[in-house]
């Protein structure tokens, strides 16, 4: 399995400290506390993986993952919307992230990590749009659906579906309950392996 091969690579905020531009990667975005971290670690079945992104000092950075023969990657963009950030920080931040998804060539798509019970906030949308200006493909992961009953994931995932602007993919995922791992799976490696 692709995704199990992942490993650590490195953190960073600007450019030039990123790995070479080339090869493919899969970014992963979505606000602090949404499930990303736990979406990581589940799909590539290591327990800790993405422990590093949570590392104080790297919260901010964005993280890469090098996955096999280190062409292929995924990056951890930094969580947003956590209030207790100071103002000229977000700011930054919003700035890296924007720069980054509008400018790395290598980029294939955009995963959307959203908590199931509050989809599609503004700052949800902000990310959205901008990989959308260079008609990135998107995938939303509505995660944390354990915590709704059957109907009212069905009725999220329908609901979501609608407002993603059209070419947009979305899902269902449960860390915790080990749901729609293979779903995303398939979705990563269409981007990956075309
Ligand atoms: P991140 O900040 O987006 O990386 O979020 P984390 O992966 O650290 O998760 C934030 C909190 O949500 C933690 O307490 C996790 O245990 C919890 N969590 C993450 N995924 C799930 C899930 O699928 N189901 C449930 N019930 N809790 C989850």
């Amino acid at each position: 399995n692709l995704l199990r091969t992942a490993k650590y690579q490195i953190s960073a905020t600007k450019p030039q400290n990123f790995p070479a531009d080339e090869g493919v990667e899969v970014a992963f975005a979505g606000r602090s506390n949404a499930g990303k971290s736990s979406c990581l670690n589940v799909i590539a079945n290591q327990r800790a993986l993405a422990r590093v992104s949570k590392t104080p000092g790297r919260t901010q950075m964005i993280n890469f993952f090098s996955l096999q023969d280190e062409q292929l990657k995924l990056v951890d963009l930094p969580g947003y919307g956590y209030a207790k950030v100071p103002v000229a920080m977000r700011a930054n931040w919003g700035r890296n992230i924007q720069a980054f998804l509008e400018n790395r060539r290598c980029l294939a798509g955009l995963v959307m990590i959203m908590d199931s019970r509050h989809p599609m906030s503004p700052l949800d949308q902000q990310m959205m749009d901008w990989a959308l200006a260079r008609q990135l493909p998107l995938h939303a992961v509505l995660t944390k659906a354990d915590k709704l009953s059957r109907n009212v994931q069905n009725q999220t995932l329908m609901k979501v579906r609608k407002e993603l602007p059209e070419g947009c993919t979305t899902q269902l995922f449960s860390a915790l309950k080990r749901q729609g791992i293979e779903e995303l799976d398939e979705r990563l490696k269409s981007w990956m392996l075309p």
